[in-house]
């Protein structure tokens, strides 16, 4: 590849979002460059979540304010001489003026990443958005946290021998792992009294549980899920939502102190208002390259963007690994564009897979190898220490 021409001046690279994906693009893109263009990583938080960390409610609940375990100030995760982190929140994006509206002024971008992430789908189901607690944002997982620790710490008080009772929509990943992670806490210690354990209800709906995973990961994760005390429930959707009630589509009802939605996510709003190809949940349907049909040098990647591995015909998943790898690629094609070679089809390798089942448990497939127990558990939290270190010291991170 020629080397960029030193001191030249570029039109920024504005990458919207400084999440999994959004990160791992603008340092990629920074280290190819050699630090000679200009990026400016845009998002509504000055710091970049954990986002897949975020299902470990009994830590949150023993926190309290102090979230700073779940988060890496963007300002020190990107430390490079042309990078800017702006704290604002994207308002729309005009791809043929080339500019995005913020909350507090204009940006204009020679090349775009669009890393928006996603939010949760509640799909019309009344009450879903109204009555239910989510984990896909650090607020809704603090939220969530501190509604647990309040019925907890209250359960002492519960007639005869009540439990309290939490139940979990959604058979996916982050569905399983916030039940069981509900279910094997020591509430008694986070709280302080003699809290009562929960029962815990993870609703799986009619999809199949854990679609996508392998089948050896599923059968432990079932047995994960009945070692931890789970009740699960598979076959019908939510019908609606009420205080403290879940009614499924046969008419089974849940009477709950709380629920969480876990049931699937959508891209926001804003892109799924933009005027271009979109597939499910508005994900924004990139061409393999992962920049936009007829906007060269825009780019969409990780959960805002849908695409189909052209060899397997599978859809790349929603991951944080997904996004590394989208970052990945849309960088050295961001590179690519402004040098007017020819882009690279993006092509996705699943590392593997760890599903947290409770405290100490967990179960994964990584490459041939499958996991469970206290090693698949292990597995997870260094692998999840390994990338926070990682993005803390400005490396490349990766994940599984
Ligand atoms: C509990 C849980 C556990 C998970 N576990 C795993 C796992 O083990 N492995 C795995 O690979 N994946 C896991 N995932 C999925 C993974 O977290 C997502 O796929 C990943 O976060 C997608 O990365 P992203 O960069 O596309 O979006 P995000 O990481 O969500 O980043 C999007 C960024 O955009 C910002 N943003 C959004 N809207 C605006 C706006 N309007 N203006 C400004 N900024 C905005 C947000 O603040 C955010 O920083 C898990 C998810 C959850 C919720």
């Amino acid at each position: 590849m020629p080397p960029e021409t030193p001191g030249e001046r570029f039109d920024p690279l504005v990458v919207l979002g400084g999440g999994y994906a959004g990160l791992t693009v603008a340092q990629q893109f920074a280290h190819r460059t050699r630090d000679r263009a200009a990026v400016v990583v845009v998002d509504r938080e000055p710091v970049h979540v954990l986002r897949t960390e975020l299902y470990e409610i009994g830590r949150l609940a023993a926190a309290g304010r102090d979230v700073a375990p779940w988060t890496v100030p963007l300002a020190r995760a990107l430390e490079r001489p042309n990078i800017s982190v702006r704290t604002g929140t994207v308002r729309s994006i005009d791809l043929a003026a080339r500019r995005v509206q913020l909350e507090d002024g204009e940006i204009a971008f020679g090349a775009l990443a669009i890393a928006l992430g996603s939010e949760p789908a509640y799909y019309g189901v009344p009450g879903a958005a109204e009555q239910t607690h989510e984990v896909y944002r650090l607020s809704g997982a603090v939220r969530l946290a501190a509604a647990v620790r309040a019925v907890e710490a209250a359960s002492p008080a519960l007639p005869g021998e009540r439990r309290p009772r939490f139940v979990v929509v959604g058979g996916g990943s982050t569905g399983t792992e916030l039940a069981a992670e509900l279910a094997t806490v020591d509430w008694a210690h986070v709280t302080g009294v003699a809290a009562r354990p929960p029962e815990v209800v993870l609703l799986t709906g009619s999809l199949p549980f854990l679609a996508g995973f392998s089948p050896t990961l599923i059968a432990r994760a079932r047995t994960g899920l009945r070692r931890a005390g789970v009740s699960v429930v598979t076959g019908w959707n939510v019908r609606r939502v009420d205080p403290g009630r879940v009614e499924l589509e046969d008419g089974s009802v849940f009477v709950c102190d709380l629920t969480v939605w876990c049931a699937g996510l959508e891209a926001p709003s804003l892109v799924r208002q933009l005027p271009v190809p979109h597939g499910p949940g508005g994900r924004i349907a990139v061409e393999p390259t992962l920049e936009i049909p007829g906007h060269p040098g825009v780019f969409a990647i990780g959960d805002a963007a849908d695409l189909r591995d052209p060899e397997s015909g599978l859809r790349v998943p929603g991951t944080a690994q997904a996004a590394l790898a989208e970052g990945r690629a849309a960088a050295a094609n961001l590179v690519a564009r402004r040098r007017g070679e020819a882009l690279t089809p993006f092509r996705y390798r699943e590392r593997g897979a760890v599903v947290a089942l409770g405290i100490g448990e967990a179960a994964g497939a990584v490459r041939q190898l499958s996991l469970g127990g206290s090693p698949a558990s292990l597995l997870k939290r260094l692998v999840q220490r390994d990338y926070a270190r990682s993005v803390e010291r400005g490396e490349p991170p990766s994940l599984i």
